[in-house]
């Protein structure tokens, strides 16, 4: 028996139930496995099961990942912090970056695309919370941010994402996923040209079933299919 393979079952299960509650349709939400900090034979564990979508945070580790499992059949996504200097190691890697949220990065993002002749998928990064210690642009920046992005050619705004706060009762983020949520159709409705949101990345193990009743398309769930992770241990 798989441990991850079981924990995936899980996690879908709990995923079923929330469409099913919210009246959505199962076909709209994906389950991305946040493998960070895990060594390869975890993410095997999860091929084997049938699940191919991978969610990391470090640009380094994601060369390593691929290096080992190749992109042949399996998806990557870029869900951390991403420093403008690194996009050029992940370009034409990873299917979608999560974490677009400043000029400065879009801009790399743009010129890694141009040079390629390739179109990036991205999504905005939000703090909807107004966390200090978060990434992320204010929702009040981020209609002006995406008019001003959306003129790069190379980089295709698909939608938001949000990290929500750490908390024991996930009810208290419905909120900030439903604010997220809003601030999507806001942004559509402005009708920006070439801008036509269709992703809401929201909902980690604590609070993925509020985030998918609330309209999450992706969910990033890594604890609760790999276990707790130890940032002490390297992964290589
Ligand atoms: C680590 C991480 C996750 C997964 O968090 P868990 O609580 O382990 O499910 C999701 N999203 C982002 C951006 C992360 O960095």
């Amino acid at each position: 028996m798989s441990r991850i393979g079981d924990n995936i079952d899980y996690v879908e299960s709990r995923i079923d139930e929330a469409c099913k509650r919210s009246g959505r349709d199962r076909k709209d939400v994906t389950l991305i496995c946040v493998s960070k900090t895990k060594p390869v034979p975890d993410l095997r564990e999860a091929l084997e099961h049938g699940h191919n979508i991978f969610g990391e945070n470090k640009v380094q580790e994601i060369r390593d990942k691929v290096e080992a499992l190749g992109t042949e059949g399996i998806h990557w996504h870029m869900i951390g912090h991403l420093q403008a200097n690194k996009v050029k190691y992940i370009a034409g890697v990873v299917d979608l970056i999560h974490s677009v949220d400043n000029d400065k990065l879009a801009e790399e993002i743009e010129k890694q695309a141009a040079k390629r002749d390739i179109i990036i998928d991205v999504l905005c990064e939000v703090n909807m919370a107004g966390e200090e210690s978060k990434f992320g642009l204010k929702p009040g920046e981020t209609l002006e941010f995406v008019k001003r992005i959306s003129a790069l050619k190379h980089l295709k705004i698909r939608g938001l994402m949000t990290i929500a706060p750490y908390t024991e009762d996930p009810e208290s983020n419905r909120v900030y996923f439903k604010g997220l949520r809003e601030l999507k159709d806001e942004i559509n409705a402005a009708g920006i040209e070439g801008v036509n949101m269709d992703i809401l990345s929201m909902g980690m193990t604590g609070d993925y079933e509020v985030a998918v009743e609330e309209g999450a398309n992706l969910v990033r769930v890594g604890t609760g299919i790999f276990g707790e992770r130890n940032y002490a241990v390297k992964t290589e």
